[in-house]
């Protein structure tokens, strides 16, 4: 297949048009007059997590409350593994950008004073159904904005350790984008599917992270050489069994507690952190207890029916079946299960390891939202003032005179792309390996099936056999851009895998249980008191230990 070749030249990249990304286009528009590239690898309309919409604003300073109130709640759920610089910075932002988003017209849920209707002591309800075109109309009205939809970005132009633009390919169209720019940001989101997820096979794809966010913007860093952290710190989310749809309205809107099938309150018992929660359902599962449920029995009709609605914004499908089945949560306690563990810096703290502006350790590479780490709780409005912070930086930051990249990379690049073109495809085969992946980790790097535990041995194993499918993939090939894009898909997942391997393996202890549960090492142990970071030299992940970093302090790198 003929593979066209195509430049575009920019002061502003931005990989990845979701919440970040587009927050991050619109913040940058008011500090400069320069040009935003914004490249989305589907289309912003309907992209990332917030393509289906949400109910809730799950990070806001709430009447009463303070930023450190924020701080110090996210540091007590990731158990002290934070960087207090970020989240002092990001929770700062979160009420400014909440202003923002009702001035482009999301509603926001207020109470006959005008003010807004708190759920919890820390989340906003809104009717967010809209919240990602509303989003992606604000940044169509910026004329200094070029949306490029349907691109798959898969490595950056890096020159002396600085980042000065990335290579794309089309997702429909054969065709290598070369996109250089003054300051990048990347903005992927995290990373699902490395995991094999609770419906394998066909359904595989029907997870609670959008599958489309495959870790691209992790794995483009690792190879990059750009310093990781705390990747060991996996999501596992609590969702309704079968449909996976969130659990938060239920326990925060009514108030729901997680019982066992005797009918009795488990979840004080193992504590309330996130990660507690998840692992008393695993322990109350192999105590012979399940399963377990969040008790709605009895709630109001009133209730009741403001669940199905607040359902219908977000998860669809739980309203629709509790409608089909008759059995409304009311009549019946909706039942919990964990779901395959996840890579998601907005929920825990894995990713880029950035200074306190949003720069990761490449210069002129900023990133922010799920894929930025160190900063947890981040949600919506967190991933939308990180949009802010770094874009504000990276605006600041173009005075160097831009750096194109050399001919004789482009061309390689262009031929490497080339090389898995074949008329013939074999797309089958990167679902087969992608599937043997997702095995491996389940059975060895403590998915589902171990019930999230793994040991030394174990993740021995998991790295040996992921190196090995990293083998086998170098002779995939592909007949159709999409099936390209597959590809390079698989090709980060797996070099996102063997990370996240190596960071479980390095933090010798048990600091949230079943995110990483290591049996060698059962216990909490103060001297892990600090980040476990990681960079790749010369092909092999070298690992960095850290210090904690404080609230009052202002982070910076020393490249
Ligand atoms: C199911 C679900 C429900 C949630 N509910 C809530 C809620 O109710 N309230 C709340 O506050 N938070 C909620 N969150 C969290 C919140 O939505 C996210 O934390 C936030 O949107 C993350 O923003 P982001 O920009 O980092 O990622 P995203 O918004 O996911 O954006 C990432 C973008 O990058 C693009 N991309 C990925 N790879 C590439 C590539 N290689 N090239 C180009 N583009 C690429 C993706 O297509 C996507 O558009 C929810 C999350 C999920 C998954």
């Amino acid at each position: 297949m003929d593979l066209a070749v195509k430049w575009m030249d920019t002061d502003f990249l931005i990989v990845g048009g979701g919440a970040a990304g587009c927050y991050a286009a619109l913040t940058f528009c008011k500090h400069t007059k320069g040009r935003v590239l914004l490249a989305e690898k589907a289309n912003i309309q309907r992209s990332g997590c917030l393509a289906a919409g949400v109910n809730a604003l799950n990070a806001y300073i709430t009447a009463g409350k303070t930023p450190q109130d924020y701080v110090d709640y996210a540091r007590q759920d990731a158990e002290g593994i934070v960087r207090g610089d970020l989240l002092r910075t990001m929770a700062e932002g979160l009420n400014r950008t909440v202003s923002t988003l009702e001035s482009l017209g999301l509603t926001i849920l207020k109470d006959r004073n005008g003010k807004y209707v708190a759920r919890g002591t820390r989340n906003i309800k809104i009717n967010g159904e809209n919240i990602k075109p509303l989003l992606a109309r604000a940044v169509a009205a910026q004329t200094q904005v070029t949306v490029l939809n349907e691109v798959n970005v898969f490595d950056y132009i890096v020159k002396d350790g600085r980042v000065w633009g990335a290579y794309a390919v089309g997702v429909k169209e054969p065709v290598l984008y070369v996109l250089s720019a003054k300051a990048v940001l990347c903005a992927t989101g995290g990373a699902s599917g490395l995991y094999r997820p609770n419906h394998p096979g066909f359904s595989r794809h029907k997870m609670w992270y959008p599958p489309f966010n495959t870790g691209a913007g992790y794995a483009m860093g690792i190879r990059a050489g750009a310093e990781m952290t705390t990747l060991e710190m996996r999501f596992i989310a609590l969702r309704v069994k079968d449909t996976i749809a969130p659990t938060g309205t239920l326990a925060q809107g009514v108030g729901a507690k997680q019982i066992n099938a005797l009918g009795e309150v488990y979840e004080q018992h193992y504590g309330l952190t996130t990660s507690q929660r998840v692992y008393g359902t695993v322990q109350e599962n192999l105590a012979g207890r399940g399963p377990c449920c969040l008790r709605t029995e009895g709630i109001s009709a009133q209730q009741d029916l403001d669940l199905q609605k607040a359902y219908l914004n977000m998860a669809p499908g739980q309203t629709l079946r509790w409608l089909e089945s008759g059995q409304t949560p009311r009549l019946r306690n909706v039942e919990i299960e964990g779901t395959e563990p996840y890579i998601v810096g907005g929920h825990t703290a894995s990713g880029y390891w950035v200074d306190t502006d949003r720069q990761t350790t490449l210069r002129g590479l900023f990133a922010a939202g799920d894929v930025a780490g160190g900063c947890p709780q981040k949600y919506v409005t967190g991933a939308f003032a990180e949009g802010e912070i770094s874009a504000k930086a990276a605006a600041a930051s173009l005075t160097e005179p831009q750096v194109l990249p050399d001919a004789q990379e482009v061309q390689a690049k262009k031929d490497w792309i080339a090389s898995l073109f074949d008329s013939r495809g074999a797309s089958a085969e990167t679902d087969a390996l992608e599937e043997a992946m997702q095995a491996v980790m389940d059975e060895y790097a403590g998915g589902i099936q171990t019930q999230y535990r793994f040991s030394e041995a174990s993740l021995q194993t998991a790295d040996k056999r992921i190196g090995e499918l990293q083998q086998r993939a170098k002779g995939l090939k592909a007949a159709e851009p999409q099936e390209v894009v597959y590809i390079l898909e698989l090709l980060d997942r797996l070099t996102l895998c063997r990370a996240v391997i190596a960071h479980l393996r390095a933090r010798r202890e048990t600091r949230w249980h079943s995110f990483a549960e290591y049996t060698d090492y059962p216990q909490q142990d103060p001297a892990w008191d600090l980040y476990v970071n990681s960079r790749m030299k010369n092909g092999k992940l070298e690992m960095v230990f850290r210090p904690l970093v404080k609230e009052q302090d202002r982070y910076e790198h020393f490249h």
